[in-house]
This record gives C-alpha cells, structure tokens and sequence, in this order.
C-alpha cells in the first residue's frame, strides 16, 4: 500500500520551511506593531458556528465544510475561516462585557473542500486579524494599512487595494429589493443556486462566479446608491483616512458579503499575475456578528489572507525570502580519543544557541571538510591529537581558508561575533 497525502493538501519540506517562518515573522512583527497580541483557537468547533456565521446557505455551509461527528455524535467542523472562532472566544471569554478595544492576529490552518488548483487547497493557511470594540472608521483605515504595511514590508509591489461599502442593515435593504426589481425579469437566466439567492440573500447574486450570472452583474445597480447618510459618511470618512496614511485604492461596488451582519467597509486586496486565484486578502466590519452568536452588541472589522498566495505572489516578483540554515561551525574530530571532547563542545555550543554540526558517520578528515563545505558551514573546528594533548582548537575559517588555534572557551563569543559582522554586512 502506497500512502499518499489527501487531495488539495500539500508537505512543507524542511527545504522550503525557512519561507513559512519568514513571512510569519514579519506578520507577527508588523500585527505587533499595531498592537495586536496572537489568539490560537481549535482547528474544529461546533458546526453550527459556522451555519451562524457564514449562513446557511453559503458554499461554505453548503458545498465546502468538512463535517463530521465524534464518537457522542456531536456535529463539528473543521473550521473552514478564522473570523467565526475568534468571535466565539471573545464571546466566550466574556470579553464583550469589558467593553474598550480588543486586538486580536491568528496564523494557522484552515479547510474548505474546493476544487484543488493552484492558489487553492483543501487545506490552506490563513493570517489575518480581528479588532474588536470600535466603529470609527478610523479603525476601517487601519486594519487595511496593517495589511498593506505586512504586504510593503515583504518586498511585494504589484499589488491592488479595492474598496467597497456594504450599508448596514436598514440601508441594505432597500439595496436588496432594488436588486430583485433589476434581477426578476432575467430569472430564468440564473444559476440555481442564484434563483435561490434571489429570494434569500439577492446581495448574493453579485458573488457568483458562474459566467452567465457574471455577465448580469455588470449593469445591476450598485450598493454606494442606496447607502443612508451615517454609511455614505462612515465610507467618505474611510478613505480620508487611506488618503492620509497615502494607501492607494480603488472603489468597487462587487466586492460583497451576503449576510446582514457584516456591516460598512469591505475590501480585497488583489494580484494581478496569480490568475483566476487572484485574491491575496480580503476583510470587512462585521458589526452585527457578535450579537448574533449570542454576545454583547459589538462593533468589529478584520481581514484574512493565504500564505500559499502570498509566497507564489513573491516568488512570481522574484523576492527572495530565508537563506536556508548553515550551520555555524562543523566540528571535525580525529580519532577516538576526540570523541568525547567534540561532544561536549557541541553542547556547550549549542547551549549558546550556535548551530553547531558533527557527522561521526564520515571517518576520513578529507569527507568531513568536503561536507562542512557543502552545507555552508562557516567554519570547521578540528580537534584531533595535537589539539586534545594541547587543549585547543584549530579553526579554520572556510570561506577564506585561514586556520587559527582557540581556547575551546573563547570558541563560543568568537563565533557569535563573527555571525553578528555578517548579519551586519547583508
Ligand atoms: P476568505 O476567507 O474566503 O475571505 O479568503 C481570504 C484569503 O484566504 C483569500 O484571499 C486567499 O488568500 C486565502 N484563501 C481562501 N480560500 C483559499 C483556498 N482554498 N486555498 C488557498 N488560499 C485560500
């Protein structure tokens, strides 16, 4: 039996590891930077979390939730986005009732069974940030220069920022039954699952991706015409606050959330060379979803983006990420007698947080400078008869072939000093 890893999933080989941890690094720091402190919640959660949140009748619900029951038949899901499970935390954790702002960032899985293709797996990973606690629009600019801040600090340029206004729920309603007025004579042309939107959740009807609905779209009438005052000026106000932080942005009255409780702002960030998978990140307020699984009435706003396409968006403007790891010194010992000598340099090397190797497989002196060399090392540490009855080390610099004799107990800062000059120079 051969095993083979499940549809849509992918290994992340220790070769490519170092990329992950670098753009995690820098999410980190740049979330950090704003003041938001990390939240890990399950993989899976109650199902019904998830119909609440996302809608019944959503293609998350519907068509892309890994569910199942566990062995007391209780109905889980993997959870398919991060939004829902950190909202039932703050819930939870009675955060709601402190009242004042809660910044919150979470890196990790996340499933939906779609059709696998490039940019698109079963299993993908997420960063993204909640904040809960304000409506000020301010808050809407910031969220967004928090991504593109993460975005800038990566390296990536071509990159597209479009923002929309979802209303509230009193404003979108009269959105919702304009839209049914401009889709009912073409009824028979939509999709099924449109034709159900069509009653249930027209705003829906804007985010289907079969062509022909796509092709109807184009002259239906925009949500920013139906927005009430307080909307029409939370919106005006967002982007006077993208024009001082100088973002850049472009209106676009398709990006929408179906459901009633995402409130206001939403907005995509979008790359152009990835191709049909162009969406980097993409967010909104959620002012009514808090309320609506059961919490204090709070307003909130996040976003989330794929790492997958964030990596193919680097690589595809050829911004290189980690080097992989080298070590900092290969430790050659000759002879038996050597042995134990190298051993305990190794850990007192290492207890320094210097990555020290040893290879006691290679016996020759020939194959272990061969191998220090071919995994970069900076330098090989020789320890063999006339070290032990000396007590030194000789160290020979690979780079430049210099070899030196060191006190084993002067080893540990001469190396760390060496790799900070070099981290200096890059
Ligand atoms: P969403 O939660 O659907 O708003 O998606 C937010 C971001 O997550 C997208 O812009 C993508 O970068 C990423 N994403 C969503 N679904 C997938 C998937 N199936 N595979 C890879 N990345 C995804």
């Amino acid at each position: 039996m051969n095993y083979k890893i499940p549809r849509g999933t992918y290994d992340i080989l220790p070769k490519d590891s170092a990329k992950w941890q670098y753009v995690q690094r820098i999410f980190r720091e740049t979330a950090a930077s704003f003041g938001y402190e990390e939240i890990c919640t399950p993989i899976f959660e109650m199902a019904e979390l998830f119909e609440r949140s996302s809608g019944e009748s959503s293609d998350v619900v519907q068509k892309e939730m890994y569910r199942f029951q566990d062995q007391k038949g209780r109905d889980f899901a993997l959870r398919p986005e991060g939004t829902a499970p950190v909202v039932r935390s703050f819930v939870e954790n009675h955060l709601d009732l402190q009242g004042g702002r809660h910044k919150f960032y979470y890196i990790g899985p996340m499933f939906r069974y779609d059709r696998p293709q490039k940019g698109r797996y079963r299993q993908f990973y997420q960063y993204g940030i909640e904040l809960i606690g304000s409506n000020h629009p301010f808050f809407d600019a910031e969220v967004i220069s928090l991504e593109m801040q993460f975005l800038k600090a990566l390296g990536l340029k071509k990159i597209r920022l479009e923002i929309n206004s979802v209303g509230c729920a009193e404003c979108s309603s009269d959105y919702d039954a304009a839209l049914q007025d401009y889709y009912r004579p073409h009824l028979a042309e939509l999709c099924p699952d449109c034709q159900k939107r069509y009653e249930k959740k027209p705003r829906r009807l804007l985010d289907c991706k079969v062509p022909s609905c796509k092709v109807l779209r184009q002259d239906a009438p925009s949500q920013l015409d139906y927005l009430d005052a307080p909307c029409r000026d939370h919106f005006a106000q967002v982007q006077s606050y993208l024009n001082d932080m100088q973002i850049d942005y472009k209106i676009n009255p398709a990006i929408v959330r179906g459901l009633d409780y995402y409130t206001n702002t939403a907005f995509e960030i979008i790359v152009d060379d990835l191709g049909a998978q162009n969406s980097l990140a993409g967010g909104g307020r959620y002012n009514g979803l808090i309320a609506a699984i059961g919490g204090k009435d709070t307003p909130a706003i996040g976003f989330a983006g794929g790492f997958e396409r964030l990596l193919l968006a680097m690589q595809n403007e050829g911004i290189s990420t980690a080097e992989p790891l080298k070590p900092q010194i290969y430790i050659i010992g000759i002879g038996e007698a050597a042995q134990k000598v190298v051993i305990q340099l190794l850990s007192q090397l290492r207890n320094r947080g210097i990555y020290a190797e040893y290879n006691p497989d290679k016996s020759s002196f020939k194959a272990q400078i061969k191998a220090a060399n071919a995994m970069g090392a900076a330098y090989a540490g020789i320890i063999g008869e006339d070290e032990l009855s000396s007590g030194m080390i000789s160290l020979k610099d690979l780079a430049s072939g210099e070899q030196s004799t060191v006190d084993p107990s002067d080893l540990p800062n001469l190396l760390i000093e060496s790799k900070n000059k070099e981290s200096n120079n890059l």
